[in-house]
């Protein structure tokens, strides 16, 4: 059990199409892993909301950054209206929760669908922070750039670190006429093996809708690697 900590919510910003970052105080003390995620829970609510005050948030922030941060896709759910009008409002996280958590020992391949990036902006952050060795890959799913949050982040660690970090981003539904000269396909096991030699050496970590989780379980099992090599999270509850 977790006790819940007050803190408040400082700042937010348009990161990428309908989508939100948010920032927050770190209570004093709060410690967590690259990955792991909190309950967010609102003091009040500012428009109705049938599944209440608090939502399961990943911390897209790095462990030694100094602020939390998380980012969202905006529904128009009372709560993400509520959260997006209140500037410095008093709020509650419990947590960290979770165990989509970086193994170190092993070539690490992230892949992510949509706002699924979140854990994967804390856990290459905090690989590049402590000079973590073995090589990172992240693929990174969007409909178009416009919904690739972190994006330029990204090519910029790439910039920094290409002995250890390889970025693919991928645009599904980018339009033809747009001058995106990179990757368009979805992801499949032909694709991933473009980028990815060795599927038994390296540890798979899976975020994002549901059922792009589910299809890439699928991809990494016709590979035959071992379920104990895969690691994944499913962000529930965008579906109306
Ligand atoms: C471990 C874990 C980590 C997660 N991490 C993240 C994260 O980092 N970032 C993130 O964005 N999500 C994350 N999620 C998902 C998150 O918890 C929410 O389920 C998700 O953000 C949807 O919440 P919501 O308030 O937008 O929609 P909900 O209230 O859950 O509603 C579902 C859908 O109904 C519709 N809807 C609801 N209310 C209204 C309204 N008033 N007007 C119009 N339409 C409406 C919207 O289409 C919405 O998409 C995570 C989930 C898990 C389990």
């Amino acid at each position: 059990m977790f006790t819940p900590l007050a803190t408040a919510l400082t700042d937010r910003q348009r990161i990428a199409e309908k989508t939100m970052e948010f920032i927050l105080q770190r209570p004093t003390g709060f410690d967590y892993q690259a990955g792991q995620h909190v309950l967010l829970k609102l003091t009040e609510l500012l428009f109705d909301d049938k599944k209440g005050p608090q939502r399961t948030l990943t911390l897209a922030s790095a462990p030694h950054e100094e602020s939390l941060r998380l980012a969202t896709r905006m529904t128009g759910s009372g709560f993400k209206r509520t959260v997006f009008e209140g500037a410095n409002q008093k709020v509650e996280i419990i947590g960290p929760r979770g165990n989509l958590t970086r193994d170190a020992t092993r070539p690490a391949v992230f892949i992510a669908g949509g706002i699924g990036i979140t854990p994967f902006r804390s856990m290459v952050l905090d690989a590049a922070y402590r000079q973590l060795e073995q090589p990172m890959t992240l693929f990174y799913s969007n409909q178009n750039l416009a919904r690739a949050a972190f994006h330029e982040l990204f090519v910029e660690i790439q910039q920094k670190h290409a002995d250890i970090f390889t970025y693919i981003p991928t645009l599904t539904s980018e339009s033809s006429g747009s001058n995106w000269d990179g990757e368009r396909r979805s992801l499949s096991a032909a694709f991933i093996e473009e980028y990815v030699m060795d599927w038994s050496t390296s540890t798979f970590y899976i975020c994002g809708p549901p059922a792009m989780v589910t299809a890439v379980h699928e991809i990494l099992k016709s590979k035959n690697v071992s379920q104990e090599h895969i690691l994944s999270e499913s962000f529930w509850g965008y579906e109306a």
